[in-house]
């Protein structure tokens, strides 16, 4: 159910409905937009009273949502989301492009920093590396895990780039929500129901990547999970999926971007080198998810891929994620959009 508000309801009409719904025994979820507010309402099993609610004050109209997943729908937030990181000018969705890219994993200090280097030259505003790695066999490089955030953090204060870093699990989800500005969840963990709900508890920019063969729903519903906790802050990722194709480590799917946009609000972002696992790849299907209207890439980049400890074949060099920016600034105008260079620090309001 979604409780629409009046465009001129006031602040205490809205706490009202709000404290309403909690006293029917339910969730409310404020979702300010540029027009009105809407309050989602969740954890309800079948149908709300809508009676009581379309008397409150300040109350439009009560909709019954009929898609599965609610808060992250369209139906409840018209607007495109906008994640903001407060203090500096980055952001993911709208009109700038948002550009993450990093190596696979974070190998060394050196390693780090001489990526980070090259990219924040490039105009990158967010720095990718795994700490903690989601590796098919259990021989494979597991990740620095500490030793790896220290790095990252050391990154964000020397070239400002906010940190995007995968949580593997429950156990370490806090410990790298305290260091990372973006916490990413692995496509191996698009369904972990209980590290997607303690996500939730966050409020901390979430980044959940397409399982390998999940459908839209699912990838929503994985969405809903973290949202119906309180974090409306979620980042979608497209990076491939599984098929019978042998040319490619998977199948990037960017018909995904224009089907999301049309049922949600929430920003999708590109993977174009898990999603093709081919270096000579990863320029074409970048460019290609800018034109398709994806609201970012999130890219492996390495300065040695051939000694990298994973990913290296998919890997491109700094120089190529040069030209990749050159590339995808010159196609973003088409599309409306705009390539930002860097990330600036500003000061926020209230700040001392
Ligand atoms: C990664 O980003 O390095 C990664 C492991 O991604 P995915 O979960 O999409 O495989
Ligand atoms: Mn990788």
């Amino acid at each position: 159910m979604l409780v629409v508000m009046k465009a001129q309801a006031t602040e205490e009409e809205i706490q009202a409905v709000c404290d309403h719904i909690v006293q029917l025994g339910f969730r409310p979820h404020p979702l300010p937009g540029a027009q009105r507010t809407a309050i989602g309402i969740t954890g309800n099993q079948g149908e709300v009273d809508r009676g009581n609610l379309e008397s409150l004050s300040g109350v439009a109209e009560v909709i019954r949502v009929s898609k599965a997943y609610k808060l992250a729908s369209r139906d409840v937030k018209e607007e495109d989301t906008v994640v903001s990181f407060p203090g500096t000018t980055a952001t993911v969705g709208g009109r700038d492009l948002a550009i993450m890219a990093g190596p696979c994993s974070v190998e060394s200090r050196e390693q780090a920093l001489a990526i980070a280097g090259a990219v924040a030259a490039a105009g990158a505003q967010f720095f990718r590396g795994g700490a903690y790695k989601p590796r098919t066999s259990p021989y494979a490089f597991q990740g620095l895990g500490l030793e790896a955030l220290r790095i990252l953090a050391e990154v964000r204060e020397k070239f400002g780039l906010r940190i995007v870093t995968e949580a593997l699990d429950t156990e370490t989800l806090e410990l790298v929500a305290d260091w990372a500005d973006v916490v990413q969840i692995g496509a191996r963990n698009m369904q972990n129901f209980s590290l997607l709900k303690k996500a939730g508890k966050l409020r901390k920019p979430v980044l959940i990547k397409r399982g390998l063969s999940a459908t839209l729903e699912e990838f929503l519903m994985a969405a809903e999970y973290v949202m119906s906790e309180g974090n409306y802050q979620v980042i979608l990722c497209e990076r491939g999926v599984r098929t019978f194709a042998d040319h490619a480590r998977n199948t990037l799917d960017l018909s995904l971007v224009p089907a999301l946009h049309h049922v949600s609000h929430l920003p999708i972002l590109v993977d174009p080198s898990h999603g093709t696992g081919r270096r000579d790849s990863v320029l074409p299907m970048a460019r290609a998810a800018v034109a398709a209207g994806a609201e970012g890439i999130i890219v492996e980049v390495h300065d040695h891929p051939e000694k990298a400890l994973s990913d290296g074949p998919q890997s491109i060099y700094p120089q190529q994620f040069a030209r990749m920016m050159d590339e995808i600034e010159a196609i973003a105008p088409i599309v409306g959009r705009k390539l930002p260079r860097g990330v600036r620090t500003v000061a926020t309001v209230g700040a001392k």
